[in-house]
Order: structure tokens, then C-alpha cells, then sequence
């Protein structure tokens, strides 16, 4: 099972890639995760990426296209993955595209997860990131049961430096860009989906659910 999620900043794609990852035991490949990682760990691959992040900018294509030509290849993921934050530029999905046929695989399903801007304003200014897993909560929407603590792996919760009013408006902006067009593109090819994107969590899994086939 190799599936893409699509769908703005905030749509809820990391909270479903985790309830995924748990259903069908293949692994989340986040992009952002990657990024964010090597920004804290100060590697020549963040302080490169971090000023194109810390502006709500997409970081070059060369750059993430090298991340995911080497990660595909890691021995987790021989049974599927679930891509997150990738592709989200048409450059990346051609060179998705080519990846894949490398290794002679091909998505099965691109799952566009469709939210309203003022929603995803609301849900990212509320934001909580765990510093060690990547899982997401809400201060309101969806709370940890102990603040400041992930009740997944017990890590520490932050705010993330783009999710502030004006970075979140402008990567709104990059994504009806850059990335939308890629909804087009794989509409043509046949394997998108699109699921509405509010409601309870739980819900929006049985979209994601239905969509995968099962
Ligand atoms: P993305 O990975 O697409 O940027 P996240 O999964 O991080 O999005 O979710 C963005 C924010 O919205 C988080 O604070 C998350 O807890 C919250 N969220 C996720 N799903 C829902 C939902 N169905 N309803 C309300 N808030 C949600
Ligand atoms: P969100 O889902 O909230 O938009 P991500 O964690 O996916 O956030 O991405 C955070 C930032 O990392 C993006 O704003 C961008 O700067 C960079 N990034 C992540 N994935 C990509 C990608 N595929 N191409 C270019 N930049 C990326
Ligand atoms: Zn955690």
C-alpha cells in the first residue's frame, strides 16, 4: 500500500498518517518531520532548509527530492508508506514518479484531505507538536490529556515557529500555488480521492478508510 496524502497546511494529514500507520503497520514519511529534524540537529541539510521554512517558503525541489529518493529505499518501507508533505510541487511528483518506477512500484492512492482556510488558520494558531514523535494536538480541537506532554510517546509539545498567523497566510498561499495543481494531475491519472476534511477525527479516518479500499 503506497499512498500520497495530499491537502493544505492544518488539513489533519500528519493526525490521519498516524491512525495509518497503526492500521496497516507501514511507515509515515513526513518530509516537514525530516526537515525539522535536521534544522534541531544544526546538519548542512537545515541550515539550508531553514530559512525557506522559517518564511512559510517551499524548500528547493533538488533538496526534498533527495531526501525521499533515499528514504524510499529504507527497508520499512518495503511494504508501503505513507508520503506526507510530499509531493507539493508537479517537479516532485515527476520525480516521484521516477523514483517509483525505479524501484518498479507505483501509489495506489492520493487522498486530498479538503479544509476551508479560516479552519486551517484556526487549527494551526492552535497547534501543539510533539518534539519527539511529530504527533499533533490542539489546544482546543484536540488536547493532550496532560498539557505540554504527548500522550503518545510522553515527548515535549511546542509551537512551531511557522505556525504564526502570517507564516500560516502565506503557506496557504504557496500551497494554492504550487501544490494544488497537483490535485489536477492526479485526478488525470486516475488515483485521487478527495474527503472532506472537518468533523471528528475518528470520522474523517473512515473517509480515509473507505477511500483506501477498506
Ligand atoms: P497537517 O499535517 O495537514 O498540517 P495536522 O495533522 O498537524 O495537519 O493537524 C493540524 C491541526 O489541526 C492540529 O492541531 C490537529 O490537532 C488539528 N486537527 C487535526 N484533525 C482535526 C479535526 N478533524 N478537527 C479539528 N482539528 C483537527
Ligand atoms: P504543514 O503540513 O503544516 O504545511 P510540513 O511539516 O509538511 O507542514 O512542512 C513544513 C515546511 O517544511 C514547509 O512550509 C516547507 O518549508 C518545508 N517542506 C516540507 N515538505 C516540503 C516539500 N515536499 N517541498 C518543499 N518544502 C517542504
Ligand atoms: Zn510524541
Amino acid at each position: 500500500m503506497d499512498f500520497i496524502l495530499l491537502g493544505p497546511p492544518g488539513a489533519g494529514k500528519g493526525t490521519q498518517a498516524k491512525l495509518m500507520v497503526d492500521k496497516w503497520n507501514i511507515p509515515q514519511i513526513s518530509t516537514g518531520d525530516i526537515l525539522r529534524a535536521a534544522v534541531r540537529e544544526g546538519t548542512t541539510l537545515g541550515v539550508e532548509a531553514k530559512g525557506f521554512m522559517d518564511r512559510g517558503a517551499l524548500v528547493p525541489d533538488r533538496v526534498v527530492i533527495g531526501i525521499i529518493a533515499e528514504r524510499l529505499t529504507e527497508e520499512d518501507a518495503v511494504n508501503g508508506f505513507i508520503l506526507d508533505g510530499f509531493p507539493r510541487t508537479i517537479p516532485q511528483a515527476e520525480a516521484l514518479q521516477q523514483i517509483l518506477d525505479g524501484l518498479n512500484r507505483a501509489i495506489d492512492h492520493v487522498i486530498s484531505i479538503e479544509v476551508e482556510d479560516e479552519e486551517l488558520v484556526t487549527r494551526l494558531t492552535g497547534r501543539r507538536m510533539c518534539k519527539e514523535c511529530g504527533e499533533s494536538f490542539h489546544v482546543v480541537f484536540n488536547p493532550s490529556s496532560s498539557e505540554g506532554t504527548c500522550d503518545r510517546c510522553s515527548g515535549e509539545l511546542y509551537q512551531r515557529d511557522d505556525d504564526k498567523e502570517e507564516t500560516i497566510r502565506q503557506r496557504l498561499a504557496v500551497y494554492s500555488e504550487q501544490t494544488q495543481p497537483l490535485i489536477a494531475h492526479y485526478e488525470e491519472q486516475g488515483r485521487l480521492r478527495r474527503i472532506p476534511g472537518t468533523g471528528s477525527i475518528e470520522n474523517i479516518f473512515s473517509r480515509v478508510l473507505e477511500a483506501a479500499g477498506n
